[in-house]
């Protein structure tokens, strides 16, 4: 687990449940989008099911590196930059089990094997998890079974886990990886230690960008760095499909509008060219996902690129207030509130599926009324 970026609550958290050998049968790890909770876990894995682990002066327990099972783990480093990381760590072990929304390819039933990928489907939970958790493990020194994206789960998937929540097999251990913690069962989450994760600071992002992709420049790295807000999963996003060519499709016409008043009528489908464009990339890339999940992600990402755009246009703005002339700071700092707000009913309506295409046209609109009159 040292080689894991930041996180320091959530690993003192772990390596105490360690070093006192209380290490709870169910976790839930939860935070932002790509700050290292399934690395964690895999890593807290590692520990969980080495054969020897070494115990230091100050009782801190750590995998042994030699042992069968670690040997088997270090055959994976470098897995995580795969496209599918999952993919490699499924069969690289056989008492870690991998359970995620592409197992679905994989299924017995044809029916869950058709199905396009936006949520984890019961037969899934079934054949990879309650099947594999009630036989003995492989190495005969415990086993674990990571469930990535848990909030895909569905109520009878979920339902589906109360029971091996509810009497835990001795050396079974079950770790629920999830950014949206809010759409686990409060029955799940009330048997699970929970684990928090926080966004990564941008000294760490930016050290990752310089180990990872050491061929960007300086600037678009830069650009990068404020894009991933603290997640590596972003960062990665944007390196892989060019995503600084956001800044000058949308934030630059933005800054513009902001900067002189005047109309920017591309906007709304600039905006639209990216989202789709993305989407587009993002199904190409990844055989059997669904265009209207990627979308949805596109949309996402570009809303919060916005929104953390017009925080930042924010924070500047309040440096330069005066403080001596009445309602000077909501002056300025109207305009950009009306932007995140703009970005909040776009999200609202993407969610109630409004045609994609109408509510980029729609958020272009809604910024330029938010802006218009700032340079007036
Ligand atoms: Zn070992």
């Amino acid at each position: 687990m040292d080689r894991i970026l930041g996180q320091p609550a959530a690993l003192d958290a772990l390596r105490n449940q360690l070093a006192t050998q209380r290490v709870h049968h169910a976790q839930v790890f939860h935070g932002p989008a790509g700050v290292g909770k399934f690395t964690t876990a895999v890593a807290f894995a590692r520990e969980l099911l080495c054969h020897d682990p070494i115990t230091d002066l100050h009782g801190n327990a750590s995998a042994c590196g030699a042992c069968t099972s670690c040997k088997l783990f270090d055959s994976l480093s470098g897995a995580e930059d795969s496209d599918d990381p999952t993919a490699a760590l499924r069969s690289a072990h056989p008492d870690l089990h991998i359970v995620t929304k592409e197992l679905a390819l994989f299924s017995d039933d044809a029916q869950v094997r058709s199905r396009k990928l936006t949520s984890i489907p019961v037969g899934v939970i079934q054949e990879y998890l309650l099947g594999p958790a009630s036989l003995a493990p492989a190495l005969n020194h415990g086993k674990v079974f990571i469930v990535d994206e848990a909030e895909l789960l569905n109520n009878t998937g979920q339902n589906a886990l109360l029971k091996t929540l509810e009497e835990p097999t001795p050396g079974t251990y079950l770790v629920l990886v999830t950014s949206s913690e809010h759409r686990l069962l409060p029955t799940i989450r009330s048997r699970c230690q929970r684990v928090a994760f926080g966004p990564l600071d941008d000294a760490a992002v930016t050290r990752w960008l310089g180990e990872h992709h050491a061929e960007l420049d300086e600037q678009t790295a830069k650009w990068v760095v404020g894009f991933a807000q603290g997640s590596l999963g972003r960062a990665s996003l944007a390196v892989r499909f060019e995503l600084v060519e956001w800044g000058t499709a949308v934030l630059s016409p933005i800054q513009r509008l902001a900067k002189s008043g005047r109309p920017e009528p591309q906007l709304g489908a600039a905006i639209g060219e990216c989202v789709d464009g993305f989407a587009a990339a993002w199904v190409g890339a990844h055989k059997n996902a669904s265009k209207e999940a990627a979308n949805r992600r596109a949309a996402s990402l570009m809303g919060s690129m916005i929104s953390n755009y017009a925080r930042r246009r924010m924070a500047i703005a309040a440096e330069q207030c005066d403080p001596e002339t009445p309602g000077h700071s909501d002056q300025v700092l109207a305009p950009w509130l009306g932007v995140i707000q703009a970005v909040s009913e776009f999200e609202r309506q993407l969610s109630s599926n409004v045609n994609l295409k109408l509510c980029c046209e729609g958020l272009g609109m809604a910024i330029h009324g938010a802006l218009l009159g700032v340079a007036a």
